[in-house]
């Protein structure tokens, strides 16, 4: 699988879903690996304040 931020391929990815929130437009899932997945999620909870978090996630 590929990386879509920078393109790498690796084996596993991690699937990021962009908070809906606030634009349904804008709500579309992305692969990341683990590095770029860590880079993205520091930038959503910036962003959001972790509101990305608050649904979807079983616990
Ligand atoms: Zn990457």
């Amino acid at each position: 699988m590929k990386c879509d931020t920078c393109g790498k391929d690796v084996t596993k990815v991690k699937r990021i879903v962009l908070e809906k929130g606030y634009d349904r437009t804008q709500a579309r899932a992305i692969y990341n690996c683990e590095e770029c997945y860590k880079k993205k999620e520091a930038n959503i909870e910036k962003s959001v304040h972790g509101k990305v978090k608050e649904k979807g996630e079983s616990k």
